[in-house]
C-alpha cells in the first residue's frame, strides 16, 4: 500500500496511530532505511517470517492502544532460535494484557535485530501551528529525556541544513568519534533528517513522527522503532 492508502485507511478506521507495520511500510517508501520486519499473528506465523529474515531478531508487540511498546513488557530483543521466538511470543502475550488490560492486541512485529555497536539518535518531527512541518534531531535516551539536547528546523531544508542540526547538538562529540568508537556517518543521518521533511510536507495528515531510535553506524543508519500520529478530525 502507497503512504496516501495507509493513511486515509487508518483515517476511515478511526485510527489517529499507524499500526508499527504501517508506519515502518510508510517511511520507507521515502527510502528511509529501516530494519526489515513482518507482522505475525500467531506463533507459527512468527517462526516462519523469523527464519525468513534470519536471526537474531526482535518481537514487539502491534496495538492500536499502545504508544510505548517496551512500558507493557512489548519489546524482546536478542531471540536467536525458532524456540527462543515461541517463548518470547508468549511471554508478550502475557505481559501486555496485564500492563495494558483494555488494549486490543493486532499482533507481533518479528524485526531483524540491528547489529552491535551503533549509536542510537532520535529524528522527530512535528506540525507546528506557526512554522508548519517542524524536524528535530538528538541523541537516544537521557539526551533527549533529560537533557533536552535537540536542534530543531523549519522544512523544507537542504541536506547542508541537515547535516547542520546535526553537529549543532551538546553532544556532537559522541557521534564523531571517541575511545574505541568511530564516527558514525553524519550522511546517512542527514539524509533521513531531510526525507522526514518531505514526507511531513507531503502528508498532512500527519501530526507528528518519531524516529525512535534509529540505529547509527560508521557507514550508515537503520532506523528500528517508527511511530507515526495522524491529526484528529
Ligand atoms: P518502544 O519505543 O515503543 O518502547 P522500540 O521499538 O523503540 O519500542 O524498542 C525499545 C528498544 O529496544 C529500542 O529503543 C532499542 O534500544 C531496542 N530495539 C528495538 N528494536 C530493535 C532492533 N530491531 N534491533 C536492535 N535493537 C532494537
Ligand atoms: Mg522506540
Amino acid at each position: 500500500m502507497s503512504p496516501r492508502e495507509i493513511i486515509s485507511n487508518a483515517l476511515r478506521e478511526g485510527r489517529i496511530k499507524l499500526l508499527e507495520h504501517e508506519a515502518i511500510s510508510v517511511i520507507k517508501s521515502y527510502g528511509i532505511p529501516v530494519a526489515e520486519a513482518y507482522l505475525a499473528k500467531n506463533v507459527e506465523e512468527a517462526i516462519e517470517i523469523a527464519s525468513k529474515i534470519g536471526y537474531p531478531v526482535v518481537l514487539k508487540i502491534v496495538s492500536p492502544d499502545i504508544s510505548h511498546k517496551s512500558d507493557v513488557g512489548g519489546v524482546i530483543v536478542g531471540i536467536n532460535s525458532p524456540d527462543q521466538v515461541r517463548e518470547a511470543f508468549n511471554k508478550i502475550m502475557e505481559n501486555v494484557p496485564k500492563k495494558a488490560p483494555n488494549a486490543r492486541i493486532t499482533g507481533i512485529l518479528v524485526q531483524k535485530m540491528a547489529e552491535k555497536g551503533g549509536i542510537e539518535v532520535i529524528v522527530g518531527g512535528l506540525r507546528d501551528n506557526v512554522f508548519g512541518p517542524v524536524v528535530m534531531f538528538g541523541l537516544g535516551g537521557i539526551f533527549v529525556e533529560v537533557l533536552k539536547d535537540v536542534s530543531f528546523r523549519v522544512a523544507p531544508l537542504t541536506h547542508e541544513d541537515a547535516l547542520d542540526m546535526i553537529k549543532e547538538i551538546k553532544a556532537r562529540k559522541i557521534l564523531e568519534g571517541y575511545r574505541n568508537t568511530p564516527p558514525v556517518n553524519k550522511e546517512a543521518l542527514a539524509d533521513i533528517i531531510v526525507k522526514v521533511a518531505k514526507l511531513l510536507e507531503e502528508n498532512p495528515e500527519i501530526d507528528s513522527l518519531d524516529l525512535n531510535p534509529i540505529i547509527a553506524y560508521p557507514d550508515k543508519a537503520i532506523v528500528v522503532d517508527a511511530r507515526i500520529i495522524l491529526k484528529k478530525r
